[in-house]
């Protein structure tokens, strides 16, 4: 007998009847033999509406109110959930993230998993029953306040629930068959990817393929819990995400995939004096908001004015905590101007392959140049190439290169079986 841990996302139950469904699923998972845990998402938008509640009611920042606001919208689908199960004459309980033994550190909005204490998981399991854990929430021990993971955080739920458990398979379900060659949303030919590796899908997922959150792939990579991406509404075999090890059976392309995000902003200060310690100084600055940031360029200063510009990619929500650092910081720092620019979008080529092919950032920046798409920065890893455009022109850039790759399928178009994708 093996023990499988399920997680369905929000667009997997939805409604009623895709709960209902849903509880199909996981009793003939139970029937086949296997000892079934399950994590869920909220229902639908749910997590985005009780954002715009919270916006509407004041536009201050409350952390620890919208923590325990968001974990609600969990709660719900768990509870309605474990009752479609039991109608079926499964038993089954659901259980808080606090309940489930899931021990968060960190700051509220943005928790991290540092511990699993399934014991009433165990407990549910040795009756017999289904377990059905909240995502996205566990608790810290320190605050003893209830806390959320960041958005798409049941992704890591369903991994840690995994890792703690000893499970042999962790199954994603979500709203498309798998993980594809590119977000199938803009690009309806890319092509389902059998098998990829931990490392080619972190790249992936941190480069905007919001399929899975990119910390829930670098957990699965600590404790090697194999992850099966697949659609809870076809059940077709979708895409697995595992070890190096395996890689005998690993598809031997070049390129992995191409990722795309529209969730930066660009800041550029403009009027940087050219001389040691400048860069240290604007980016202490961003630090103590801390604020992550992903791409930087410096541009090269002209000999006579003795000055440069300095532009760096954050997390659009971020801009006007990064923006009033570093304005505190102008007269230290000593630059003219800051411009922000948030109609900006990134795309990123992925492959493990291409650390031993030379030719693929030529191929990348040809497709993009005949596409007419500007280059705005780039960076580049050993396994990704990164770069900027205006953020109209990247689905044009997406396809491009999609396609200058050779990642077209040639079969049916990929299916997206749920919501708006937002
Ligand atoms: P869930 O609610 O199940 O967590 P998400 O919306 O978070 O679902 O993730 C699924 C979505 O991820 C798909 O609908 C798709 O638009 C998007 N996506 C982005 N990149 C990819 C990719 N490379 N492969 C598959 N889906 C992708
Ligand atoms: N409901 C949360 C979100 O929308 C967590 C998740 O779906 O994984 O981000
Ligand atoms: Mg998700």
């Amino acid at each position: 007998m093996s023990l499988v841990v399920q997680k369905y996302g929000g667009s997997s139950v939805a409604d009623a009847d895709a709960i209902k469904r849903v509880a199909r699923r996981i009793v003939e998972t139970k029937q086949a033999g296997h000892d079934v845990v399950v994590t869920v998402s909220a229902m639908g938008d749910t997590t985005d509406e009780l954002i715009a509640l919270a916006a509407a009611i004041s536009a201050d920042e409350h952390p620890r109110e919208m923590d325990i606001l968001l974990t609600a919208g969990e709660r719900i689908s768990m509870s309605l959930l474990a009752m479609a199960v039991r109608d079926l004459g499964q038993g089954a309980q659901s259980f808080t993230g606090p309940q489930a033994g899931v021990i968060t550190a960190g700051a509220y909005g943005r928790a991290r998993i540092i511990e699993v204490s399934p014991g009433r998981l165990r407990d549910a399991i040795d009756a017999g029953d289904i377990a059905i854990v909240a995502g996205f929430q566990g608790y810290n021990q320190e605050s003893q306040d209830i806390q959320t993971l960041g958005r798409g955080g049941s992704d890591t739920t369903a991994v840690a629930l995994a890792a703690a458990l000893n499970a042999d398979v962790c199954e994603i379900y979500t709203d498309v068959d798998g993980v594809f060659t590119a977000d199938p949303r803009v690009v309806p030919s890319a092509r389902k990817i059998d098998r990829i590796t931990f490392e080619e899908m972190l790249d992936m997922a941190a480069s905007g393929a919001k399929v899975l959150m990119p910390r829930c792939v670098e957990y699965a990579r600590r404790f090697n819990v194999p992850i099966h991406v697949r659609s809870s509404f076809s059940g077709l075999e979708g895409t697995w995400v595992v070890g190096e090890t395996e890689g005998d059976t690993m598809e031997n392309a070049i390129i992995a995939g191409v990722a795309h995000d529209r969730s930066e902003a660009k800041i550029t200060v403009i009027g940087v004096p050219d001389v040691p310690g400048s860069a240290a100084r604007l980016f202490e600055a961003v630090a103590r908001a801390e604020v992550n940031i992903d791409m930087i360029v410096q541009n090269v200063s002209a000999v006579v004015t003795g000055v440069t510009d300095i532009s760096f990619t954050l997390p659009t929500a971020s801009v006007s905590d990064a923006k009033k650092a570093i304005e505190a910081d102008k007269a230290l720092i000593g630059y003219a101007e800051l411009v922000t620019d948030d109609a900006i979008g990134k795309i990123s080529l992925i492959g493990a392959g291409m650390r031993s092919n030379s030719g693929v950032s030529a191929r990348f920046f040809a497709a993009l140049r005949d596409a007419s798409v500007n280059i705005e920065m780039i960076s580049t890893s050993e396994i990704r190439i990164s770069v900027v455009t205006r953020a109209d022109m990247l689905d044009t850039a997406v396809r491009a290169v999609h396609t200058a790759f050779g990642l077209d399928s040639t079969q049916a178009e990929a299916v997206v079986y749920g919501g708006a994708g937002l």
